[in-house]
């Protein structure tokens, strides 16, 4: 073998840049007393009649391989949910797959529908996975700038902008990952115009769909004349609280989900058995656990937008997921530099702007799915640290714990 192992590895991989979030991360990880606003992870343990489900299966001795789709149980169940959740019909036999996340889901849509060169339109800032996934794909991302003028919603002119010849699909993900942003229904009715007149895919992240704090959410798949063009992307970690179990969904006219299932049963096989087992539950019985977690978010988004604004941050307020996107121009500081530097001298773990996108330079992502009394402790700690770059603005905050 020779000395120099990067030989062996190939070009694909040497070009794919890590996560700008897990990099920050493990800067964080080697610190003491930090408070982490992290990584977008609910800090509610999964409710344990789920996890119960999941352990009775076991020990019931469920063990085998599912069908490649997954249980047609918790099909049936996927297929009840959409339904009476969001109104969109998809038969549980063929036309759902159960992925190990929505991650996975993502991959798949875009290797059953992507050819050399196709490019994709992704809604920026952007969760960091789309673009990698598309380049592996072989597609071209191209990414759709928002701004926080508008709160970071997209609008038809910016979509239509970007296309090209050669544009096959757009990602779209609302309430979205890292902005919160939210669209209703008569702001999807304007995009999906566009989409129908260019003829392209959509690939709807809908993860966040239960964590809609001010208006009904709406599927992309139910806006008329989308249904056909729709890939329809949710799963279980952040409204369940399940993000270690990776299990995810998606819904789609069945000739898209027979290429993504030709994909999943070589890649995957079917996601774990006994973890499709809590799914089911988690569907049939959760719902009261669900909204219970949402009013909490609710609560704690409305006390993190304010509080930014109050001590110098100026943030929009977000109608859904966990984040908030506050600017950070105000200190004269990169998204980097403020990362970093609130990290050493007030341990406070943000993430960077700029790794979600261009157009997320000047800004920071704040997850609030932390306990109040974190949330407190962290905005201090905010507080003086805008205060040494001369931003003096409101109350000193206090803690109530
Ligand atoms: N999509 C978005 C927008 C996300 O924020 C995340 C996780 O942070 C995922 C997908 C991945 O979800 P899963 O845990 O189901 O793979």
């Amino acid at each position: 073998m020779k000395n120099d192992v990067a030989h062996y590895i190939s070009q694909t991989a040497k070009e794919l840049q890590p996560s700008g979030i897990r990099k920050f991360f493990d800067l964080a990880a080697g610190m003491k007393d930090v408070i982490s606003l992290g990584v977008g992870e609910p800090d509610f343990v999964t409710p344990w009649n789920i996890r119960e489900a999941a352990i009775l299966s076991l020990e019931q001795g469920f063990t085998s391989y599912t069908a490649n789709a997954g249980l047609l149980e918790l099909r049936e169940e996927i297929s009840a949910y959409l339904g009476t959740r969001f109104g969109v019909s998809y038969d549980a036999k063929n036309q759902i797959i159960v992925t190990v996340g929505a991650s996975q889901a993502i991959d798949i849509a875009f290797r059953a529908i992507l050819n050399q060169g196709d490019e994709v339109l992704i809604v920026e800032p952007a969760f960091v996975s789309y673009a990698p996934l598309v380049s592996l794909a072989g597609g071209k991302p191209i990414a759709v700038s928002t701004s926080a003028t508008n709160g970071f919603k997209v609008t038809p002119e910016q979509i239509e902008q970007a296309i090209t010849e050669k544009t096959k699909a757009i990602l779209l993900c609302f309430p979205n990952n890292p902005t919160g942003t939210s669209l209703n229904k008569a702001e999807l009715m304007e995009i999906a115009k566009i989409i129908e007149k260019h003829d392209l895919l959509v690939v709807s992240d809908e993860i966040y769909a239960e964590l809609s704090y001010d208006e009904t959410f709406t599927s992309f798949a139910a806006i008329p004349g989308m249904y056909e063009r729709t890939i329809l992307i949710n799963g279980f970690s952040k409204g369940f609280a399940m993000t270690g179990w990776r299990l995810g969904m998606l819904a789609a006219p069945k000739e898209f989900v027979e290429a993504m299932l030709k994909i999943y049963q070589y890649t995957t096989l079917c996601a774990p058995t006994m973890l499709q087992y809590g799914a089911i539950e988690a569907l049939r019985n959760t719902y009261h656990e669900v909204e219970s977690m949402q009013r909490s978010y609710r609560r704690r988004r409305n006390y993190v937008v304010q509080t930014l604004n109050t001590i110098g941050l100026d943030c929009h307020t977000p109608g859904g997921a966990f984040y908030v996107f506050p600017s950070i121009r105000a200190t004269g500081l990169t998204s980097v530099q403020f990362a970093e530097e609130l990290l050493i001298q007030e341990k406070v773990a943000v993430v960077p702007g700029n790794v979600f996108g261009e157009c997320g330079e000047g800004y920071i992502r704040c997850s609030y799915a932390t306990s109040m009394p974190q949330l407190q402790e962290a905005l201090k700690r905010m507080q003086r640290f805008l205060e040494t770059k001369g931003i003096k603005r409101g109350e000193k905050i206090e803690q109530n714990s």
